[in-house]
């Protein structure tokens, strides 16, 4: 029964499937119930795409009528049975895993980006979050979130006339978000307890249904709480580095503790970023409680099932707190809960666990506290490799253990009603639901003149929905009546249309386009083939830079009456996402490499047919051919050099000059573009299903989550025997490695190579312990060369034991070295043990 049953009429048969349907966010990706809300307030519904508020807010007469109407009836009953099919019938995974051993994954994320209606996020990681969750949703992986519910969320912009951002904190009232409270069996509101600087925090706890899939929300507004606790979940991502580790603490500890309190005992944990690493030791105290092993034994356990996706370029982005804040915080957290020391917990977050200046950074923790670590695109794998290679000292760049699975977008949430149609015709019904083998073939066969009509209803209904959404703008903002009435006119379908969309943040390069003032207004307003631009971003209430980038351009439509030719539209969220990458063309993007990790919002526009012209940096590095889209930069990183911003800007002109503006206005004789909806068909075929979130989330599973669930649960066998026997294995090793020595090598030629022989001696180390490897480093940067090293039967009486190894190459026997590293139980090494011993 729903708890907000008193506001609704309880008289009315069915209202408990009417309140099923509100609650589940499945409306907001699955377009078959809008009518439903539609027809109950049409206009509350375009303002907040929220079916709970429309249920809440309508009056009970209304709903009395709706209700006893048949049609209506009929049709929520149609979709009450969808919805209870698509819960039940095997998903993806259970028909490829249902024999598995992974039963739950817990998605750890500081936000989500699900719906405007749920407006916890800020930007691209909630929206990684929200629509993996989304897939995972449609596929039955079987995820289950966990987050925090912010009382603020993040700001709402309005844009003043002088082009300053003004920021606002509406209060989200809980109840009318689609959101339950986590309620026990006998009724009582399931509260959370975790212990800040000695005193308790309560949580209170809540639920959304996604679909299949469940995202579970904790929150501080506790009325048992101290004041000072209250507004710890208020805003996302704001105050300090005090309010920020309190929150990770709620998201970490208090997070593990709410699934515990469930009874959710996940196989594996996957950490969005992070801030969500103090889990790690969450997770490892549990599993004391239960066995009696130590916090070291029971991490080297627990770690196998934890993963870390890493989304930051660079290393100023770690999150990381001062010692002293760690020891307010977490001091007696540690001493109590896990029996381990200030410095024994300050040195899982710090490079050098001796140095006591050294802040606790919590990408260390996360790195130290998995089995598993990965960035967000095959570039940004790279860059992390190098951002984490201090945490594995001696061993090659190449073999940091870092990862990736490029970042996709959940198809459903971003694409239009008319696209939807097309691919629907085109590959069917469940097209994102299974393993999109054959959508490439199939979106190949669309004709030009449904691809072309497809993209000329989206941009008609973009037109539509900007001007409405500008007239609101320039109404609130102050703006004459003949200036807002103008705003409804604006903009032509018929018009190229570019939209530069994104935080207004320097890496971004906002300004890049602005770089030769003239140039710009020439192809903005070339009377035979006009462009149109279409421009919106937050950027932080506190970064004056920033807001200085969105005056830039508000200054500069004004300076020029470019009124018909560019519009900034504030608030830039999910919604107008939707709209904006619906309905436009072109979709630019020109951060400075490497800072865009991977980057999603260019993804968006894939399924609707529009085209990317893009900086080669995150996952456009993978996806770009000069068939698909535009490229600019020439894959190097220059950093904030202002002479290669202008070179760039350059090439950005350039292309559109040249070829973009050309090539869209070029029309055959039945006025279609040709050789632009041929682009249109390769980046839709080519490039949709390898962006879209459903690849991602298989990839997660398949590379990630079954194999860890596997090791897991293997090494908590008989109450963690493995992980007691890894630690012991660490430190034999550990504490005989300095004595590793070897004899001299011999090289002799043997049939088009080398054999190597080398006496190593172990110091008394367990030879089944370690392996003897001989190593050539790649000559282009790729995977080394590495040969295991047979250990000889029988070692001379007076000498060290001779390791050997056969090698067919053509390189000179000194590019080979010799190394010695651990290898014991099922280790993954270097991350779980970072010990390795070179020749020379
Ligand atoms: C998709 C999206 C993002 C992420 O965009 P990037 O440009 O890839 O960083 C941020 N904010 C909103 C509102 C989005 O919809």
């Amino acid at each position: 029964m729903n708890p907000h049953f008193g506001f609704l009429p309880s008289d009315v048969e069915g209202m408990d499937d009417l309140v099923g349907l509100a609650l589940d966010l499945r409306w907001s990706w699955n377009h078959e119930a809008d009518e439903v809300w539609q027809a109950l307030d049409p206009d509350l519904w375009a303002m907040t795409h929220n079916a709970w508020i429309v249920l809440l807010t309508m009056s009970h007469e209304q709903l009395r009528i709706r209700m006893a109407d048949p049609a209506f009836r009929g049709k929520i009953n149609d979709l009450l049975e969808k919805r209870q099919q698509a819960a039940d019938e095997p998903a993806w995974f259970q028909k490829k895993y249902s024999g598995s051993a992974l039963k739950t994954v817990a998605y750890f994320s500081m936000e989500y980006m699900l719906s405007e209606a749920l407006p916890i996020y800020v930007g691209g990681l909630g929206n990684v979050a929200g629509d993996q969750l989304k897939a995972a949703a449609d596929l039955g992986v079987p995820v289950t979130a966990v987050g925090l519910l912010y009382q603020q969320g993040y700001f709402r912009q309005e844009i003043d006339r002088n082009g300053n951002q003004l920021a606002l904190f509406p209060y989200n009232d809980p109840m009318q978000l689609p959101i339950t409270p986590l309620r026990l069996p006998n009724g009582e509101w399931l509260r959370i307890k975790v212990t800040i600087s000695g005193y308790p925090v309560w949580l209170r706890t809540w639920q959304v249904q996604v679909g299949r899939t469940r995202l579970y929300l904790l929150d501080s507004n506790d009325a048992a709480n101290l004041p000072i606790y209250r507004g710890l979940t208020s805003e996302v991502y704001g105050g300090g580095e005090e309010l920020r580790i309190k929150q990770e603490i709620i998201l970490g500890i208090g997070g593990w503790r709410l699934l515990r309190a469930l009874g959710i005992r996940p196989e594996v944990c996957h950490m969005n970023e992070g801030h969500a690493a103090f889990l790690v030791l969450e997770r490892a105290g549990d599993f004391m409680k239960e066995t009696g092993v130590s916090f070291e034994e029971a991490l080297a356990v627990t770690r196998a099932g934890n993963l870390f996706t890493t989304h930051t370029a660079v290393a100023a982005g770690f999150d990381h707190f001062n010692p002293s804040l760690v020891g307010q915080y977490l001091g007696s957290y540690a001493w109590e809960e896990l029996h381990l020391s200030f410095d024994a917990l300050m040195a899982l977050g710090r490079e050098n666990p001796n140095d006591h200046g050294e802040s606790f950074n919590m990408a260390w923790l996360a790195v130290r506290g998995s089995g598993a670590v990965n960035g967000v695109s095959q570039l940004h794998g790279k860059v992390s490799q190098q951002l984490f290679q201090s945490l594995f000292p001696r061993w090659p760049r190449v073999e940091v253990p870092v990862g990736s699975v490029t970042n996709g977008v959940h198809m459903p949430s971003w694409d239009s009603s008319f696209s939807e149609e097309v691919w629907t015709h085109a590959c069917g019904q469940d097209a994102w639901k299974g393993g999109l083998e054959g959508m490439e073939q199939s979106i190949s066969c669309v004709p030009d003149e449904f691809l072309w009509e497809m993209r000329n209803r989206s941009k008609d209904t973009l037109v539509r929905y900007m001007r409405d959404r500008l007239a609101r703008q320039w109404s609130v903002a102050g703006y004459p009546a003949d200036i807002v009435e103008a705003a409804r006119h604006i903009f032509d379908p018929a018009v190229l249309t570019l939209s530069f969309a994104r935080r207004f943040v320097p890496y971004k390069r906002p300004f890049l386009l602005l770089h030769d003032e003239q140039r710009l207004i020439r192809i903005l307003t070339n009377p035979d083939r006009p462009v149109q631009l279409i421009l919106a971003g937050k950027t932080s209430p506190a970064d004056e830079s920033g807001k200085a980038l969105i005056r830039q351009w508000i200054q500069f439509i004004e300076r020029y009456r470019l009124y018909r030719h560019v519009v900034f539209i504030s608030d830039y969220d999910m919604l107008l996402t939707e709209n904006l990458v619906r309905g436009v063309d072109v979709w630019l993007n020109t951060p400075r490499r490497p800072w865009e990790a991977s980057g999603t919002s260019g993804m968006k526009v894939l399924v609707n047919g529009g085209i990317n012209v893009s900086e080669l940096d995150g996952w456009w590095v993978e996806a770009y051919t000069p068939e698909v889209g535009w490229a600019l930069g020439d894959g190097k990183e220059h950093g904030d050099d202002p002479a290669w911003d202008a070179e760039e800007a350059n090439a950005l002109y350039n292309i559109l000059e040249q070829q973009l503006i050309p090539e869209f206005y070029t029309r055959n004789e039945r006025g279609i573009p040709e050789k632009w909806v041929h682009r249109m068909r390769k980046s839709m075929s080519t490039l949709t299903p390898q962006f879209s979130a459903n690849r991602t989330v298989r990839e997660y599973t398949e590379k990630y989550y079954l194999p860890a669930a596997a090791k897991y649960l293997q090494r908590a066998e008989e109450k963690g025997a493995a992980g007691s026997r890894i630690v012991a294995s660490h430190r034999e090793l550990a504490a005989k490695w300095d004595g590793i020595h070897f004899g001299a090598e011999q090289s002799i030629h043997a049939d088009g190579g080398y054999v190597f022989g080398i006496p190593v001696g172990l110091n008394g180390i367990d030879p089944a312990k370690v392996v003897v490897e001989l190593y050539a480093d790649s000559k282009d940067g790729g995977e080394p060369e590495k040969i295991v090293m047979q250990r000889q039967e029988a070692p001379p009486a007076d000498g060290l034991p001779v390791y050997s190894a056969k090698v067919q190459t053509s390189r000179p026997a000194s590019d080979y070295t010799i190394r010695v590293i651990p290898a014991y139980e099922d280790i993954s090494s270097p991350l779980e043990d970072t010990l390795i011993r070179w020749q020379r």
